[in-house]
């Protein structure tokens, strides 16, 4: 941002602004005055530049304590864009957000994802300009475009190391952003899931995300900044060893979390959707009772994975994903079988169900360009 006076007015400004973004009451300038210790014509000066640059804008009246009408303000969430993009074994999902993470527009394609790694990017590229033209997303106001993807990278984010879902190892990422005219950004999909739980968590204190797809994942957050690890791959979850000896996993070895707790095993054992597995659980359908027996076993795996990373860690262990939506019913037995392991007994009040339910992950890449935007203002 191109603030032309001192540093001092530049880092009110950023105050200013950063206590907007935050609040969720009414703010006007005799409240910004008192709870930021400034005076009023540093309030007003300041004001007015963000309002020139069309970042805060007036927004409705209050009657003040003395009788008197108060202007309230707020910040302008449309007036930068961002773009994330999902890529999973099968779809690609697109997601333009504003600068609150509101979802301006959505749309998932049916791919191969093999496609959009062996060509030479143009397939994605492509893909993004249709969305953004049918969107009416202003190409002038848009920060950039995030791409997270199931997949272990390389520290310099250059190479995918692994990538069981997609089928893909050691496979080079140059050419999958290359022909995207803006700047871009490469994340595994569940640390930027987790990112955006945390988000929506108004970013407070240090959270564990578990992410329940078909590839199960994670992200451990410490104060907002995610924890990678020396090879980026902290919170690679779905990867510890429930059950020794267990069921095969996509990485090829036995007994992962995984390979217990992911949606593609209902698909697998029984050939139905998560949706058509819970639904007849619940109405005592057919076949109930083989797929009960099924849950209580994926639960039980469940309650050990989450245990283990309560104590690693010892923060709240957030539940995303696909499965997160069916869980509900079922959290009471999840913390009970929890707490029966835990040695320290909490009753598991730490384990909690995320809050954002839909489009977690390109959600949460595109806040990276968000972030990067309010923290230079
Ligand atoms: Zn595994």
């Amino acid at each position: 941002m191109d603030f032309s006076g001192t540093e001092r007015r530049h880092s009110v400004a950023s105050s200013i602004y950063n206590y907007l973004y935050r609040s969720t009451s009414f703010c006007s300038r005799q409240s910004l005055a008192r709870e930021l210790g400034l005076s009023m014509p540093t309030v007003y000066q300041n004001l007015s530049k963000l309002m020139e640059l069309g970042l805060v804008c007036e927004s409705g009246e209050q009657l003040s304590t003395g009788g008197r009408k108060v202007s309230g303000l707020s910040i302008v969430p449309q007036v930068r864009t961002a773009v994330g993009i999902s890529v999973t074994e099968h779809y690609l999902r697109f997601v333009a957000s504003d600068l609150l993470l509101n979802e301006l527009a959505y749309r998932q394609l049916s791919i191969n994802a093999g496609v959009i790694f062996s060509g030479s990017g143009k397939l994605l590229s492509e893909s993004l300009e249709r969305f953004l033209d049918d969107s009416g997303i202003d190409r002038e106001r848009l920060l950039g475009v995030g791409i997270a993807i199931p997949a272990v990278m390389s520290p310099d984010v250059r190479h995918i190391t692994a990538a069981p879902t997609l089928h893909l190892r050691d496979t080079s990422l140059e050419g999958l952003a290359g022909q995207i005219p803006y700047p871009t950004y490469i994340e595994n999909d569940a640390t930027c899931g987790g990112y955006a739980e945390w988000f929506e968590r108004s970013g407070v204190g240090d959270m564990a995300y578990l992410s329940l797809e078909n590839g199960v994942g994670g992200a451990i957050l410490f104060d907002g900044r995610p924890y990678l690890g020396n090879n980026r791959r902290s919170a690679e979850f779905g990867h510890m060893c429930v059950e020794p000896g267990g069921l095969t996993c996509t990485c090829g070895k036995q007994g992962c979390l995984e390979s217990y707790c992911s949606p593609r095993r209902i698909q697998n054992t029984f050939g139905v959707t998560p949706e058509d597995f819970f639904s007849t659980i619940e109405r005592h359908g057919p076949g109930y009772q083989e797929y009960s027996a099924l849950w209580e076993n994926m639960l039980r795996h469940l309650a050990i994975g989450i245990n283990n990373i309560r104590m690693a860690l010892d923060c709240d262990v957030v539940i995303g994903g696909r499965l997160r939506e069916f869980l509900p019913p079922y959290l009471p037995r999840l913390k009970e079988y929890v707490s029966g392991i835990d040695p320290f007994g909490s009753g598991a009040d730490y384990l909690q169900l995320s809050a954002l339910r839909r489009h977690a992950v390109p959600l949460g890449v595109a806040l990276h360009f968000v972030v990067d935007f309010i923290n230079q203002i």
